[in-house]
């Protein structure tokens, strides 16, 4: 099962001549940049394909700027080094997907990010989706239920210099209360309903972006937005699929 969107672009792949240089030298350097201007121009070609259904038709400057930033490379296993750009979700091992980057820029896009922002991401994964969202906020807090994908993405995370980014291994479907409220929320798994724990962690005037739906049903990435006075509305987004959120403890 893998986060994506059904859409034709889904079965373009971007195989050049990285495939034998997936490693950190000057030419792979190179190649990967060539590699990722072309993502961002599918990137916008996609959000205008799609503009009438996510009302999101470009991408916001600051979004694109954040997906040419990061270096998806750094965040897929080296074995899918040639496919790092390619606009497809990936294995990251344990049944688990690093998202598509349409998907990525989309959901980013939709929370309206401010500059001093602190923001909650349920389902750390690779930890690409957390390293964009900190390219555009004060603080993420990032977690994730798998022991050994969590420990991976912390040290990677690290290792890259992303000082603005917390991860913690455990169920997100209680948030992360000592740090809330939240500005924003972002759900990387798929539930049936909104964890209300994540509703109550969100600052009112805050949003969620989230794919709901059951296991093998059709999931929907759903923007909640919390109103001044608590209650929230919801505004269908794009049918998507995603790894479950599971429950732990
Ligand atoms: N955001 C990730 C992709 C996430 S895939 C990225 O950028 O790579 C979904 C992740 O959610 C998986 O790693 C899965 O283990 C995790 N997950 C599933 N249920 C969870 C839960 N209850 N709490 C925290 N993480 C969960």
């Amino acid at each position: 099962m893998a986060p994506t969107i059904k859409h034709r672009s889904i079965l373009h792949t971007l195989l050049g001549p990285v495939g034998a240089l997936a490693d950190g030298s000057a030419q792979a350097q190179s190649s990967y940049a060539r590699e990722r201007d072309a993502l961002l121009k599918e990137l916008d070609a996609m959000a205008r394909d799609t503009g009438a259904e996510t009302g999101r038709p470009a991408f916001s400057a600051r979004v694109m700027a954040a997906m040419a930033k990061v270096p998806r490379h750094s965040f897929v296993p080296a074995s899918y080094g040639a496919l790092a750009y390619a606009n497809q979700p990936l294995p990251i091992g344990h049944g688990q997907t690093i998202s598509q980057p349409y998907i990525v820029a989309l959901m980013t896009d939709l929370l309206d990010l401010g500059a001093g922002d602190t923001v909650l991401e349920i389902g750390t994964g690779s930890g690409y989706q957390a390293a964009v969202l900190a390219e555009l906020v004060l603080r993420v807090y990032s977690i994730e239920i798998i022991e050994p994908v969590a420990s991976h993405a912390a040290a990677l995370l690290r290792k890259l210099g992303y000082n603005n980014i917390e991860t913690r291994i455990g169920d997100g479907y209680s948030g992360w209360p000592e740090h809330a409220p939240f500005d924003a929320i972002i759900v990387t798994a798929a539930t049936p309903q909104v964890p209300p724990a994540l509703i109550a962690q969100l600052k009112p005037g805050g949003r969620m972006v989230i794919p709901l739906g059951a296991e093998g049903e059709v999931q929907f990435l759903q923007v909640i937005l919390k109103r001044a006075d608590g209650t929230v509305s919801a505004q269908r987004s794009l049918p998507v699929r995603f790894v479950p959120l599971t429950r732990g403890n």
